[in-house]
């Protein structure tokens, strides 16, 4: 199956949305006569740059409101289309989009509107070119593809085809079963879009939120399937209205957009759909994920100091020392955490710009070289440094705000990765009781979470959770999660809206988007957070209103309140969490006693963030 993009997903004029279209591998793409008709040049030259490009134009939309009028209307709307087809010429492209009517003035009746596609079919075969009708969910008569389609066969004109849009389909939960009893060959194009479930009105929804396939909530997939069953072997073209993708980087949207397509059509054919994307090659599959392997942080030669005596009040050792780079390995339960202090290398230039921060994760993957493939076939970034004599290639990919996700697997080398690589210090473990990674926060620009999103998704096998919003004292922050089914792997993705959050401020402040906290999982917090580790302030208020939402056996709230300890339960079992205090104003620790609890403590991270808050207003506040 060929792929395609619309232009008008795009930002930028149209020689920007041609060649991040082309960067971003695409070889089909559909024009929007905007796009056209603010081109500073002539039709013929638009064509030439699209050839330059290695583009084609598969589709020129929209033509609009073009059925059921009485004459002169419908005369004037066939010489309207005339004035269409001979722009396409020009641009060497043969097909015409047009949408259903959306005039209440517009006479239904499906017998009518076929004459007139058989009349407008007429035009475009004498100029050897095709029109192909999409049902807008709005549109006045005709609102559903069983319409279209219905008017499409009695036009009985092989000029004249059917569009299948999964937004204006799935949005409006139309029955998709009926897809499967058209002839592939009468649909002449399929657009793809994915969109959130909004209560809002259709049109809304359509113009400002369609995302990417695998973005948002629509049965995309079944939606495949059901195409599958038809035969249809023409392209599928992404038509996405998104006021985030208009106002983002066209190229970074369009690798987005391509590997949506990429990810689509793998799942596709895994699902036995057969149709494969003829520009790619097959990937392996999403990678399975066992757990974190070592969190990496940038540090300066004080940061490493101070980090360093940090950790250690938390409980963890110095258990290697890296044996050519100033890279140390501290380690508590199966955490790794990795302070890099190098004063080159990826780390340095990551630490130079953010500070000292979380600059990579370690991923340990039932195959990491199958990852990378995997990563590479879905045009992620894949990373490489020069390594020393004797040390292993950890691959690894490009992550969010330019970090590195490493890929560690447990049955090539790179599961010896701590032996060939570090040397041991010798030092006793003692620990607070942490005993694994619980959880990675991750703060971004709101308009990067669709991005991210789609990139785990897309490369790891995770499901994503509902997305929520969150009250900062500063704003919303929108929240999601993406996660593997046994929990091996958890990543918040947090997104803020406003610039008076604590995530805005983290972005501001850190220069970009990036790990804003851990959590770590212990079997007892009481006795983790009885060693002295200097937790953040929770006011009594929440106690006096946990006691009074919950049920709780006596003088567990009274331990809660002694500990600062967060509290919160759903069907599957209880939640336990505390909070550091935030290290340098960034990024802070969590500790969790997670007890088949499924959430995040959502309800309390409010109070969170308000403590966060105040102590970042007021940072001299006294330490119990
Ligand atoms: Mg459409
Ligand atoms: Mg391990």
């Amino acid at each position: 199956m060929r792929t395609a993009i619309a232009t008008v997903c795009l930002s930028g004029d149209l020689p920007e949305k041609l060649e991040a279209a082309a960067v971003a591998g695409f070889k089909s793409i559909e024009i929007f006569e905007n796009d056209l008709l603010t081109f500073n040049g002539t039709n013929l030259e638009a064509r030439q740059r699209m050839a330059d490009l290695g583009l084609s134009p598969i589709a020129f939309q929209p033509f609009r409101d073009f059925e059921g009028w009485d004459e002169p209307r419908r005369s004037r709307g066939l010489a309207r289309a005339a004035r269409k087809l001979d722009t396409m010429a020009e641009l060497g492209c043969g097909l015409l989009m047009v949408c259903s009517n959306v005039s209440p003035e517009a006479h239904g009746g499906i017998d009518r509107a076929a004459q007139d596609f058989r009349d407008l079919g007429d035009l475009a075969a004498g100029r050897g070119m095709r029109v192909a009708y999409e049902a807008l969910s709005w549109g006045h008569h005709v609102d559903d593809y069983r319409n279209a389609w219905e008017v499409v066969r009695r036009a009985d004109h092989p000029a004249v085809g059917l569009v299948l849009d999964s937004f204006h389909i799935c949005a409006m939960r139309t029955d998709l079963k009926p897809i499967r009893s058209i002839p592939g060959d009468r649909i002449f194009l399929v657009q793809i879009a994915d969109a959130p479930w909004l209560e809002m009105d259709v049109m809304q929804c359509s113009r400002h939120f369609r995302c990417f396939p695998g973005q948002g909530d629509l049965p995309i997939d079944a939606f495949m399937d059901a195409l599958a069953a038809t035969g249809y072997a023409g392209p599928l073209s992404l038509e996405i209205f998104n006021d985030q993708f208009r106002a983002g980087s066209a190229r970074s949207v369009a690798v987005d957009g391509r590997r949506s397509l990429i990810y689509l059509l793998d799942r596709t054919k895994r699902a036995g759909g057969g149709s494969t994307d003829e520009e790619q090659p097959a990937l392996p599959p999403q990678s399975r994920c066992l757990g974190v392997e070592f969190i990496e942080f940038a540090v300066d030669e004080k940061g490493s100091q101070t980090l360093g005596g940090l950790l250690a009040g938390m409980g963890f050792t110095h258990t290697g020392r890296h044996v050519s780079k100033d890279v140390s390995r501290w380690t508590q339960g199966a955490v790794n955490l990795v302070l890099n202090a190098e004063k080159d290398g990826f780390a340095h230039a990551y630490q130079i710009t953010h500070g000292m921060s979380v600059c990579a994760i370690g991923l340990e993957v039932e195959d990491a070289a199958a990852t990378m493939d995997r990563a590479e076939g879905l045009l992620d970034r894949p990373f490489r440094q020069p390594v020393g004599p004797g040390e292993l290639e950890v691959p690894a990919v490009r992550g969010l705000g330019g970090s590195l996700i490493y890929f560690t697997d447990p049955t090539s080398k790179l599961s010896r990765v701590w032996d060939i690589e570090f040397r041991p210090t010798g030092a006793q473990m003692a620990g607070i009781g942490l005993t694994g990674v619980d959880h990675i926060s991750q703060s971004m620009q709101y308009e990067e979470m669709l991005s991210w999103l789609l990139f785990y998704g897309s490369l790891l096998d995770v499901e994503k959770t509902k997305e929520l919003d969150i009250a900062d004292p500063g704003g919303l922050v929108r929240s999601q999660v993406i996660q593997s089914r046994d929990g091996a792997l958890r990543i918040v993705l947090n997104g803020s809206q406003s610039l008076r959050t604590q995530s805005a401020r983290f972005l501001s402040d850190f220069f970009g988007s990036g790990v804003q906290h851990i959590a770590f999982n212990t079997d007892d917090l009481s006795a983790t957070v009885a060693n002295g580790v200097p937790m953040l302030q929770v006011p009594a208020t929440y106690y006096d209103d946990l006691d009074a939402r919950l049920d709780l056996a006596p003088g567990r709230i009274e331990s809660f309140a002694r500990d600062n300890i967060l509290y919160d339960r759903d069907e599957h079992g209880e939640y336990l969490q505390a909070y550091s205090q935030s290290f340098d104003g960034m990024f802070f620790f969590e500790f969790v006693e997670r007890r088949g609890y499924k959430g995040f403590g959502a309800s309390n991270a409010p109070i969170r963030l308000a403590a966060q808050a105040r102590l970042a207003r007021h940072p001299a506040v006294p330490r119990r």
